[in-house]
């Protein structure tokens, strides 16, 4: 089932998320219906603010990406982060062009660290601490910050971030259409 996603303004997008344990509800049931939402709106990330939830919980969907010989892998490369932590920052800061579900149009460049040491649980509540880099990596930190109720125009410089705030200003209007399905405001 997909799930409307919340839009920039909604105040669960500024609140600080709550870790989960195995025994939350239906975890398995809502695990799958985050995919079938990002799926659904062409996303590589989505987290639980997102959809309504304040829960430390995001999955990640993307096709892999070969630099070397310009091709995509034949299948996606999913991830279930769960309590996800980001122990250090490691290797070079990039900038990337990032997007969010949840503020539709804008798409703006984003510096980040390309490489990351994490600790999650996974949809099996194994625990993970790994180094990952690229497209893990950044999409993680993106979806990371909205656990702690960030978005990606907070890390803009203050030029850009004016040169945005009227789209901002129409997507917390709700003045920006969408394929997919987003929640009403109440
Ligand atoms: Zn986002």
């Amino acid at each position: 089932m997909t799930l409307p996603i919340v839009g920039y303004g909604d105040p669960i997008l500024r609140k600080e998320s709550q870790p989960i344990t195995k025994d939350y509800p239906e975890l398995k049931q809502l695990i799958a219906d985050m995919f079938e939402t990002m799926y659904a709106a062409d996303g590589v990330g989505l987290a639980a603010p997102q959809i309504d939830r304040s829960i430390q919980l995001v999955v990640i969907g993307f096709r892999p990406y070969d630099e070397k010989t310009d091709t995509y892998g034949p299948e996606d490369e999913r991830h279930v982060l769960i309590n996800p932590e980001i122990l250090e920052e490691r290797g070079k800061k990039e900038y990337f062009n990032e997007g969010c579900l949840s503020i539709p149009d804008i798409h703006e460049d984003v510096l980040r660290p390309d490489t990351i040491l994490l600790h999650w649980f996974d949809e099996d509540f194994q625990e993970h601490t790994e180094e990952i880099t690229g497209m893990f990596a950044r999409v993680a930190q993106h979806e990371i910050d909205h656990l702690h109720g960030k978005v990606f125009t907070d890390r803009l410089s203050p030029l850009r971030k004016t040169m945005i705030k009227r789209r901002l200003n129409d997507v917390m209007s709700g003045k920006v259409a969408t394929r997919y399905r987003m929640k009403r405001k109440k």
